[in-house]
C-alpha cells in the first residue's frame, strides 16, 4: 500500500493548501516544498563473512528557520528519498506545533536490520553517521531514533561522531541511553505524549477513558508503550499488531504479559488467549480509540469508511492519506494528527538536548510534567484553531499553526524579502 502513495507529494499538497488559506506569499510555499539540503551517501560495510555490502543512506534537512534540524533515523528496507523528505517536512511542522526551537530533518538507510548481526549493525550505524558527519552537530542537525533504530544504535552513532570531533558531543544525538547523556522518560516520551493528547481529546469529546476500547497498529517503541500506558489508564486494549500479524481479545489483552510474550517470541501473533487478526480488521474493529503506530499510508480511502473509532491518534508519521482524512471528517472522527499526537518524542528529545548542553539532568518526574504541559498546550492551541476556523480539520489546524510560526521566523530572518531589512534600516537611521 505504502509503495503506491507518495508521502512527500501528500505533505506538499497539505502545505500548499494551508499557505493559500493563510494568504501567505508563494515564497513560503516554495521554501517549504523542498528540503534545504539533501545528502545521499553510499556506505560500504564489511559483513561478518568478510564480504562487503554497499548500503544507501539519506539525510534530508528540511528547514532550520526555528532552530537546528531535528529528526530520527530510519533503518528499513522500504526507505526511499521521497519518504525521508516527507518525514523531514513533518519534523519541521511538528517542532513548530509543539513549540520547541528546532527545525526538521530526517535520515534513513535502506536495510532490513533484522538480517544483520549485532556487529554488522554496529558497523553500519557507525559508517552511516561518519558519512553524514559533515552536516551534523549539536547546533546544526541532531538525529534521534525512528523505525528500526534504538538507544543502542544512537549510542554507537554518538560515540562515532565524538571520535570524529575528538571530544564527547552528547548533544549531537538524542534518544541515547541514560548512562551516556540520555534523558529519563525519553523511551516512553512519544507514547506518553500521545496518551496526553488522547486524554485531552477524550475530555473535549466527552469520552470516558476508564473502560474505553482501543486498537493499536504496530507494537514497537511507540505502539507497545502507548498500549501499556492506556492499559494503565483503565482502557481495554482489544487488538494490537506488528509486521508478523495481530492479536485480538474482545475482553481486552493483558498488555504487560503480551510485552513479555513479544520479547520472547519476536511477535504478538499467537499470544495465548487471543485470536489472530489481520491488519485491515484491526483498523476497522469496533473500538473507541485507534492508534496507528506502524508506518505511513495505512488508513486510506479503501478502509476509512469502515473505521469505527471516535478518536484516531496518530502515533505513526503519515498513517492517514488525504482521501481518508476527508472520509473520517465526514464521519466526525476526531483525528489527532501525527505532528501533534506523536510530538512527545521530539519534545523530550529537546529536553535531552537542553540537559546535554547544560550538563545538568532532571528527574523523570520533571521530564514528564514538562512534557504534559507542552502536549496539553499544543493540543488546545490546535483544537481551538480547528473550532474557530471551521474550514479545516485538526491536521489543517496544526499545519496552519506551524506554518504561521515558521513563516514569522523566516520573515524576521529576512528570508522572505527586504521589508524587515528596510524597516530595521529606517529605525537605525531614525535613531
Ligand atoms: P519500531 O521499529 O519500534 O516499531 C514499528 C512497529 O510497527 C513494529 O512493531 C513493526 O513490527 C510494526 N509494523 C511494521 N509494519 C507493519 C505493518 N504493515 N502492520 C503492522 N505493524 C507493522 O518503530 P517506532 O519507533 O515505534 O515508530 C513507529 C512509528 O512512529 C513510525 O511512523 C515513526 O516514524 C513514528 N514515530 C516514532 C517516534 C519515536 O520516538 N520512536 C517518534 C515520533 C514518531
Amino acid at each position: 500500500m505504502s509503495q503506491e502513495i507518495n508521502s512527500f507529494e501528500i505533505v506538499k499538497g497539505l502545505i500548499h493548501t494551508c499557505v493559500k488559506k493563510l494568504n501567505l506569499s508563494k515564497s513560503v510555499y516554495d521554501i517549504l516544498s523542498e528540503p534545504q539540503r539533501v545528502v545521499t551517501v553510499t556506505i560500504p560495510v564489511q559483513m561478518d563473512d568478510g564480504s562487503v555490502r554497499v548500503f544507501t543512506g539519506y539525510r534530508a534537512q528540511h528547514n532550520n528557520a526555528l532552530g537546528p534540524y531535528k529528526g530520527g533515523i530510519r533503518f528499513h528496507q522500504d526507505v526511499n528519498l521521497d519518504e525521508v523528505k516527507a518525514l523531514s517536512a513533518w519534523m519541521t511542522l511538528k517542532c513548530a506545533v509543539i513549540n520547541v526551537p528546532f527545525g526538521g530533518g530526517k535520515g534513513g538507510v535502506i536495510v532490513n536490520y533484522k538480517e544483520l548481526s549485532s556487529a554488522e549493525l554496529e558497523r553500519l550505524s557507525r559508517a552511516y553517521i561518519r558519512a553524514i558527519a559533515p552536516v551534523l552537530g549539536d547546533e546544526m542537525d541532531i538525529p534521534a531514533p525512528d523505525v528500526g533504530t534504538n538507544g543502542q544504535v544512537m549510542s554507537w552513532m554518538m560515540d562515532e561522531f565524538s571520535r570524529y570531533r575528538n571530544y564527547n558531543e552528547f548533544g549531537v544525538i538524542t534518544g541515547k541511553p541514560v548512562i551516556v547523556g540520555g534523558s529519563l522518560g525519553r523511551v516512553e516520551a512519544t507514547s506518553r505524549g500521545c496518551v496526553f493528547a488522547i486524554r485531552e481529546a477524550a475530555k473535549v469529546t466527552g469520552l470516558k477513558l476508564q473502560g474505553a476500547t482501543v486498537a493499536v497498529q504496530g507494537f514497537g517503541n511507540v505502539g507497545s508503550i502507548a498500549a501499556r500506558l492506556l492499559h494503565e489508564d483503565g482502557c481495554r486494549i482489544l487488538a494490537v499488531s506488528d509486521s508478523s500479524g495481530g492479536a485480538y481479545n474482545p475482553k481486552g489483552l493483558d498488555i504487560p504479559a503480551l510485552e513479555e510474550y513479544k520479547a520472547q517470541t519476536g511477535s504478538v501473533k499467537g499470544f495465548p488467549g487471543s485470536q489472530d487478526i489481520s491488519n485491515d480488521d484491526l483498523l476497522t474493529i469496533n473500538c473507541d480509540i485507534l492508534v496507528p503506530a506502524a508506518l505511513e499510508n495505512q488508513i486510506t480511502e479503501k478502509n476509512a469508511g469502515r473505521i469505527k473509532a471516535k478518536i484516531v491518534a496518530e502515533g505513526a508519521n503519515g498513517p492517514t492519506t488525504p482521501e481518508a482524512d476527508r472520509i473520517l471528517a465526514e464521519k466526525k472522527v476526531l483525528v489527532l494528527p501525527d505532528v501533534l499526537a506523536n510530538a512527545g518524542g521530539v519534545t523530550v528529545s529537546y529536553f535531552e538536548w537542553v540537559q546535554n548542553l547544560y550538563g545538568y539532568y532532571w528527574t523523570g518526574e520533571e521530564v514528564n510534567q514538562r512534557l504534559e504541559r507542552k502536549m496539553v498546550e499544543a493540543f488546545h492551541n490546535v483544537y481551538d484553531l480547528y473550532k474557530k476556523r471551521k474550514d479545516v480539520d485538526m491536521r489543517g489546524a496544526a499545519y496552519m499553526l506551524a506554518i504561521e510560526r515558521i513563516t514569522e521566523a523566516m520573515r524576521v530572518r529576512g528570508w522572505l524579502g527586504s521589508q524587515v531589512y528596510s524597516e530595521a534600516k529606517r529605525e537605525i537611521m531614525l535613531a
